[in-house]
C-alpha cells in the first residue's frame, strides 16, 4: 500500500457585494439570458434589485 497524494482544496474566495441602500448582503441574480447580460443582485432585506453592489475590504 503506497501513500496517496494528497490533494488539497483551496478555498475559493467569494465576492460577496453589499446593498448600495441597506448594506445588506447581496444575493446574485441570473438573468434569463445566462452570460449575455450582466449579472444583477438583488436585496432581501430592502428589495433592491440592480447591477450595482458594494464591495468591503476586509
Ligand atoms: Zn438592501
Amino acid at each position: 500500500m503506497g501513500a496517496q497524494p494528497k490533494i488539497t482544496r483551496k478555498p475559493i474566495k467569494k465576492r460577496v457585494k453589499y446593498c448600495p441602500i441597506c448594506l445588506s448582503e447581496l444575493t446574485i441574480v441570473k438573468g434569463i439570458y445566462g452570460w449575455l447580460v450582466p449579472e444583477e443582485y438583488e436585496c432581501p432585506v430592502c428589495g433592491y434589485r440592480g447591477p450595482i453592489g458594494l464591495e468591503k475590504e476586509q
